[in-house]
């Protein structure tokens, strides 16, 4: 059993020894409390893999990578493995559970988004995604608005759902599912009163859809669009979510979670070094669990992967950390992986 110890800055193999055993066991089960994701696995398979990836212990999965990588594409909705095939349906489904007999078996651009991304994190080549498929289902994803839906059948638009179709325009290299100009005048009617960004046009700021606006201009290349006077408040709304850690809006209690949407959007803008870097990592760290691994979403609460994944993500932005690998802010996967997403691009291009 690894030595618990009280001291935060105790031996930093402890912490990426602790956190990696807990972050493989999410890949092989999860406890009954979390049953409720059972049909969004890819999305704890996600977090799993990159927090692994951010730990630099990607090696403790290496016998099962090729094993993982397989299940992704088991759950990529082709002409061959769904009975459902039709407009709008590829992609990814998000788990086995809600597989090809169901007759809502389709593609959510959220789980289309995690296995794209663990795949690049994978080392994979991507040579097994229907690209183009992928790219037309995503142009039936889309409103009049410029905004995205997650799944055919399901009216709910928001920022979530612009963040995830821009990752997969920007892994795929094809950006002709989205509209970008009426993309980026949704994005930025959702800039609102209180200086951040809401899930939609009128609605309040909050550290998520903030975190998924900016970083969806980023990777668009249109941050640009924001004025002088809009980077200097969204910069104010965005510091004045730290108490220790970060909230989402105000008068939330922090959130683990929040150090990377809000930290993030603030390395976007150029204004992560006006953050108190220490405090928010101590907050991080007193929401580990020193027997089990893994980090809460506030102190003495109970880990789960999504927390344990954003915590960690969240101290990897901090460019003086010097025991995990350095995560790049708007795909949120490290600086590795999107070195080989890179290669994969110079690849495509030169075939
Ligand atoms: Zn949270």
């Amino acid at each position: 059993m690894d030595v618990i110890t009280n001291d935060r800055n105790n031996d930093h193999q402890v912490f990426i020894r602790r956190n990696a055993k807990y972050l493989r066991r999410c890949l092989q089960v999860l406890p009954s409390s979390h049953s409720s994701l059972d049909i969004s696995r890819l999305t704890i398979a996600f977090f799993a893999i990159s927090g692994l990836d951010l730990l630099n212990s990607l090696d403790v999965i290496e016998d099962d990578r090729q094993s993982i990588i397989d299940w992704i594409y088991s759950l990529q909705i082709l002409t061959t493995n769904s009975k459902h095939i039709g407009t709008g349906r590829h992609g990814f489904r998000g788990s086995p559970t809600n597989g090809r007999d169901h007759p809502y078996d389709c593609g959510n651009v959220a789980m289309t988004y995690c296995a794209l991304s663990s795949l690049v994190i994978l080392g994979d080549d991507l040579k097994r995604v229907d690209k183009e498929a992928i790219i037309n289902g995503l142009k039936d994803h889309r409103l009049s608005d410029g905004s995205f839906v997650p799944v055919v059948f399901e009216k709910e638009n928001d920022m979530r759902f612009v963040y995830c179709c821009a990752t997969i325009s920007y892994i795929l290299n094809d950006w002709s599912a989205i509209d970008r100009q009426k993309t980026v005048s949704f994005i930025m009617n959702s800039f609102t009163y209180d200086c951040g960004f809401g899930q939609c046009p009128g609605l309040e700021s909050h550290g998520g859809s903030t975190y998924c606006a900016l970083a969806s201009l980023s990777l668009m290349d249109e941050l640009s669009q924001l004025s002088a006077k809009q980077l200097s408040s969204l910069t104010r709304w965005c510091l004045f979510r730290q108490a220790n850690g970060f909230q989402g809006r105000p008068n939330k209690d922090p959130d683990t979670c929040y150090s990377f949407w809000v930290g993030a959007a603030l390395k976007l803008i150029d204004a992560y070094h006006l953050i108190n870097i220490k405090q928010n990592e101590n907050f991080i760290l007193d929401t580990q669990d020193l027997v089990t691994g893994g980090l809460a979403k506030y102190p003495d609460n109970t880990p789960d992967p999504m927390h344990t994944y954003l915590g960690l993500s969240g101290m990897a932005l901090n460019p003086t950390n010097n025991y995990l690998l350095s995560v790049y802010a708007a795909l949120n996967i490290s600086d590795r992986a999107v070195q080989h997403l890179n290669k994969l691009h110079s690849d495509w291009k030169n075939s």
